[in-house]
């Protein structure tokens, strides 16, 4: 479709007895599924611009294309509203004469190409005077017809150009719909003049003859039926006092919560001018619904309350470690900037960002500060947010409007200094809706943040007094004017020895006594741990390990419940029995040396995993065939390798011809898990270099790097899990790159104790070490 089309792409709202024309603005109920996605799309997608053509049959609940005319309006939706029902009720003005030229397909509305149509303007001053003799015989329809004269119909009467009296009459006419569609493709404005004229004229005369009659029945009317009609007129009036009624006394009680709000000035002043306004407004009126609910917002918004500051270190200290298990570093960090907080006296400064592997504790920390510092505590996730607005909130003339997430949450913790953390920081989008990372960077910022502005709120909202915390997976895509702002501390993934620990001290426990079950009721053995961790979760933190125990303590108890056993103890061997086959299979060492095939160490989002990577050698033309669902990266590795190979025959000792008439398979098996980023550089030169020299490959050895053209080895990342990885599969050597050197700091002692690490520069050294000799 070409961009010019594109532009005329618009969304149709089929009328059901009625049109609209060009000019005329009308209150419109929509409650058809198909018209409500028409209009929102409308709305969201297309600039408010709707395209309105009325149904020709009115009863047909599911109009199709044929059932609808194909010359209608190009409207403008002004203002929306959501209705209780569920309808919606929106107010449009018709803008110009259109025609369909082509539907398109469209499950959810229905989806028009469209053509304005030009009018022809009329034939000067005979036409304004047509106009004119219009306007009065009007005027006596609407006098006639002895019924209160609409307000716009009053604007109608001072309007002067033939084009406006023409489409205005006709939109108050009464006349069938299939009349008013024919003035509607009527594109002649002094044609169009005419037939209202001898419309117009036609009315007159029934009228008058109406009159002669009715005068004849009225005269008619028995008793009875006046008193009918008396009685119906009192129900109407005591119908309409009682909703009034209904909404004084809500009026009263709003002001008298008014005057006990604890709030500032400018807060107390807009909701007594909305209450007001309330009070002016008939009860039926669809706007009283909207302000009803921003009064609820403004009523229930915590302004002033605050809980009772208390920054106790010692204390702190004590929740977090009868909290967490380990994580010494990140709860020294937490530790030393909540002191710096009491001895600033206030929350001001850098804001925490806990950023680690999902399942961590990063929320469970971010609970403890919380609570050691006796704060009610919100948590919003932003993971997907795209939308400024969902920070922000929509301005109240949308269509259920509602505050962005941030005072939802200040709603939700009823207090003005809550910890409010952020998950999932990193995993917010932005994109032509607004950027949601600069809202975020408001609420973040201590300068700022004391007015904070919400659209539908609309009054400066003071969130200073929050004490921000955020969460990421990872830093790299938390934007940079947010990274500047935050304080990073970074939690990594856990041994299967702390796992263990954690699972014994602080994962069981709790589940026990959620499952109402205690320590004599429900063992498992260490044993019984360890296979759940290495066989039945794959993770770089506990969420799955938790998640595996809650399954056993749910079908302890009823097995106790149902009364089979008193007490159960689970053990490596009847495990199955509560959790199935085991789901994973960690890499282990091979038995033998092998040619042809290394074992390298990756890292993925769950943590640290050993790979094996296998080299093969088929007659073929020198191609390089790489199977195993690489991704980019590791293919580049890969051809990487194989060129430093090849400008080394010699050196290698290896036939100079090899790749004329060979072809090269390299393929890492496992899973079908997609494998990405360079750290196999290392790994895939070693697996080569054996399938084409024979030398087998030390079956001890894991491997980590990345590699150049000319053979040189550059540092990667996520050592800490690899190591971990390696350990677990029982290899007893590491190779790592020389610039890796630092992180081996990270290592847990236990663990660095068992193996042997070698830093290395170059392939050379890798050779020597991996390689039998
Ligand atoms: P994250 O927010 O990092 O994804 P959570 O905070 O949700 O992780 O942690 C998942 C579960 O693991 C929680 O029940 C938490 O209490 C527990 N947990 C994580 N780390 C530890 C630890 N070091 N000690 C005790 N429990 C922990």
């Amino acid at each position: 479709m070409n961009n010019n089309l594109e532009e005329k792409r618009i969304a149709l709202l089929p009328l059901r007895g009625l049109l609209i024309f060009p000019r005329m603005s009308i209150h419109l109920d929509v409650g058809r599924d198909k018209s409500i996605r028409a209009v929102d799309y409308s709305i969201l997608e297309r600039g408010s611009l709707i395209f309105l053509a009325a149904q020709k049959e009115f009863n047909v609940e599911e109009p199709t294309e044929d059932d609808i005319f194909t010359i209608g309006t190009v409207a403008k939706i002004k203002q929306n509203l959501n209705l209780p029902n569920g309808r919606i009720r929106i107010m449009i003005e018709g803008l110009y004469r259109a025609r369909v030229v082509e539907y398109i397909d469209n499950p959810n509305h229905f989806e028009v190409i469209y053509e304005p149509l030009a009018e022809h303007p009329g034939l000067g001053i005979e036409t304004v005077a047509l106009g004119r003799m219009v306007l009065r015989m009007f005027n006596t329809y609407l006098t006639n017809a002895n019924v209160p004269v609409p307000e716009a119909a009053t604007a109608l009467l001072s309007a002067e150009e033939p084009d406006e009296i023409s489409d205005l009459v006709a939109s108050f006419l009464q006349i069938k719909l299939a009349e008013r569609q024919e003035l509607l493709e009527i594109l002649s404005v002094h044609e169009r003049l005419e037939r209202l004229y001898s419309h117009l004229t036609e009315e007159a005369e029934i009228y008058e003859v109406e009159k002669v009659i009715s005068e004849r029945v009225k005269r008619q009317m028995d008793k009875t039926q006046k008193d009918y009609y008396l009685r119906e007129q009192i129900k109407a009036i005591h119908k309409e006092l009682g909703e009034r009624d209904a909404m004084f006394s809500d009026i009263m009680q709003m002001q008298e919560r008014l005057d006990e709000l604890a709030a500032p000035p400018e807060v107390k002043e807009k909701i007594a001018k909305e209450i007001a306004r309330l009070e002016r407004m008939p009860g039926s009126a669809a706007e009283s619904v909207v302000i009803y609910n921003y009064l609820d917002w403004l009523f229930n918004l915590p302004w002033l309350t605050e809980t009772a500051e208390e920054i106790d270190i010692e204390r702190a200290e004590r929740t977090l470690d009868a909290d967490h298990y380990g994580l010494e570093k990140a709860k020294e960090r937490v530790l030393e900037y909540l002191s710096v907080q009491k001895l600033v006296g206030k929350l001001k400064g850098p804001i925490l960002c806990l950023v680690g592997p999902p399942g961590v504790g990063k929320t469970s920390l971010a609970k403890s500060v919380a609570h050691s510092i006796g704060r009610k505590l919100v948590r919003i996730s932003l993971g997907g947010v795209r939308d400024e607005s969902e920070i922000r909130g929509h301005r109240r003339t949308y269509v259920g409007a509602m505050p962005g997430r941030i005072i939802q949450g200040m709603k939700n913790a009823g207090t003005i200094n809550p910890v409010f953390v952020l998950d999932e920081i990193d995993k917010i989008n932005s994109d032509f809706r607004g950027d949601p990372a600069s809202a975020l960077l408001e609420v973040l910022d201590p300068e700022q943040n004391n007015s904070f502005s919400d659209h539908y709120v609309e009054l400066p909202y003071d969130l200073s007094k929050v004490m921000f915390i955020t969460t990421a997976n990872s830093v790299h895509t938390i934007p940079k004017p947010l990274l500047d702002r935050m304080e990073i501390i970074e939690l990594s993934g856990y041994t299967e020895l702390e796992k263990l620990q954690i699972a014994k001290n602080f994962l069981l426990p709790k589940n026990l006594e959620a499952h109402g079950l205690n320590k004599s009721r429900l063992k498992i053995s260490d044993e019984a741990l360890r296979r759940i961790i290495s066989e039945y979760t794959r993770e770089a933190g506990v969420r799955n390990l938790e998640r595996e125990l809650a399954k056993i303590c749910r079908k302890a108890a009823k097995i106790i419940v149902s009364g089979g056993q008193k007490n159960i103890s689970v053990g490596e061997k009847n495990l199955e029995k509560f959790l199935g086959k085991p789901r994973y299979r960690y890499g282990l060492m091979e038995k033998e040396n092998q040619v042809g095939a290394a074992t390298g160490l990756a890292w993925t989002a769950v943590g640290g995993d050993t790979l094996t990577v296998e080299a093969g050698i088929v007659p073929g033309k020198g191609k390089l065939i790489l199977t195993g669902q690489l991704g980019d990266v590791m293919k580049e590795s890969a051809t990487a390798a194989f060129s430093y190979i090849r400008g080394r025959v010699r050196e290698f000792a290896i036939d100079p011809d090899f790749a004329e008439k060979n072809d090269i398979h390299i393929h890492v098996p496992e899973g079908a898990i997609p494998k990405d980023g360079p750290s196999a550089g290392i790994t895939i030169a070693i697996a080569l270099i054996s399938a084409l020299t024979g030398r087998p490959v030390l079956r001890t050895v894991g491997m980590t790097g990345e590699i150049t053209l000319r053979g040189r080895v550059l540092p990667i990342g996520g050592l800490r899990e690899k190591v971990l990885a390696a350990h677990r599969a029982g290899l007893t050597t590491i190779i790592l790159p020389k610039e890796n050197q630092k992180d081996l700091e990270e290592i847990p002692a236990e663990v660095k104790e068992t193996m042997n690490f070698v830093l290395v520069e170059d392939l050379d050294q890798v050779i020597a070490k991996a390689m039998v000799k």
